[in-house]
């Protein structure tokens, strides 16, 4: 009972070690004097970093391209909305990811942007974005480039340094299989001016990440800051050391895998996957198009014979968030569950609610999930 009572509170060099730790995962320095970025732990759920990274840069005079792929970027492009700036949101349908094309075309009818925002992987979508090139392009011309990675670090390679992204935000609940109560942003130098330049930036205030900055980063990081969160502090750190024991490359290959072996199981039990083109499949989840094959998976209020939280679904098989209920299931081979055993008891679930035979969907994971793991 006392395991989560009383802990030693959380020291200076802890947190440190933690951000030290975000950092050797993301290959950029800890501190922008000994690096690239500024990591710098937030002590909330990334939802909270990303609403200050916002409301940071979102400038009231400031044009901000937004790229939005599904609810995340949506919900971005609105905080930036909310501080005032000009948005101008680029969207995709939410079963396929952005292309270059677009971004550039909207870069081209706004070259008085200064920011541009994306999600890495939408894990509501199961899709991911070219992140690399659309990064490039953008810094091309001098935006200020911020990436939501959340649910892709882990799962794909998220290389903020070589990319020349600004800002990234992470949280360890995805396919870090880390708690969700602390994130983490690395902020290049580029991107602390356009902060520092804001007038709108959130000062004294608990979205603010200049408080942080200047109170604990540039103050040699020796003052804790208020009382932050002992356990999901710790729990991160923990996350973080089990993803180096194992590697990232390996737990990436490993997401890589459950993703082949989960498409090719799907494929060969003749269902539909959600995101049509395979470039655009994030490794964090795969996304299954609930057709009439599938009905006894879908919400009751879209015509299944489920009662909201659906007859066949558990283990890694789950509803689509909110309106995408009645569109997709997920199959989450996220974090621990990036594993061939959770995506077999996936491909037997999904058998069962189209009413055939499993054996050669668990045939095709196993050949599929083999190859890319060896790769
Ligand atoms: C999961 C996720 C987040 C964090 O959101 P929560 O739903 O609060 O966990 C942020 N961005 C993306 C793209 C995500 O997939």
């Amino acid at each position: 009972m006392t395991d989560l009572l009383d802990p030693a509170p959380l020291t200076a060099t802890e947190i440190a070690e933690v951000e030290d730790a975000v950092a050797r995962l993301l290959g950029t320095g800890a501190t922008a004097a000994d690096g690239t970025h500024d990591v710098l732990l937030v002590q909330a759920e990334a939802i909270a970093a990303l609403e200050a990274v916002a409301r940071s840069i979102a400038a009231p005079t400031a044009t901000a391209v937004n790229v939005v792929t599904g609810p995340y970027g949506a919900l971005f492009g609105d905080w930036m909305r909310a501080s005032g700036a000009r948005v101008i949101d680029v969207t995709s349908a939410l079963d396929a990811a952005i292309t270059v094309r677009e971004v550039e075309a909207a870069l081209d009818a706004a070259p008085e942007a200064s920011v541009l925002a994306l999600v890495h992987a939408e894990a509501a979508t199961g899709g991911t974005n070219p992140v690399p090139e659309i990064v490039a392009l953008a810094r091309s011309r001098g935006l200020v480039t911020v990436l939501d990675a959340v649910a892709s670090v882990g799962a794909e390679p998220v290389l903020p340094a070589e990319w020349g992204v600004d800002i990234t935000v992470i949280g360890g609940q995805k396919s870090l299989a880390g708690p969700a109560g602390v994130s983490a942003a690395a902020i290049s130098p580029a991107a602390w001016a356009l902060i520092d330049a804001n007038p709108a930036a959130p000062r004294s205030s608990f979205l603010s990440l200049t408080d942080i900055r200047d109170g604990w980063t540039r103050a040699g990081r020796q003052v804790v800051l208020g009382t932050p969160n002992v356990l999901e502090t710790r729990a991160l750190g923990q996350a973080l050391a089990r993803v180096a024991a194992e590697g990232l490359g390996a737990v990436i290959t490993r997401h890589e895998g459950a993703r082949a072996a989960t498409v090719a199981g799907v494929e060969a039990l003749g269902l539909a996957l959600w995101q049509q083109d395979a470039a655009a499949r994030a490794a964090v989840d795969t996304t299954v198009r609930l057709d009439a094959s599938l009905a006894s998976l879908a919400p009751a209020s879209a015509g299944g014979r489920g009662t909201g939280a659906a007859r066949g679904l558990g283990g890694i098989l789950s509803s689509g968030n909110g309106p995408l209920a009645a569109s997709l299931v997920r199959v989450n081979h996220t974090g621990r569950r990036a594993a061939l055993g959770d995506v077999h008891d996936a491909l037997e679930r999904l058998a069962a609610a189209a009413g055939r035979d499993p054996g050669p969907a668990l045939e095709a994971a196993n050949a599929a999930f083999g190859v890319t793991a060896a790769v």
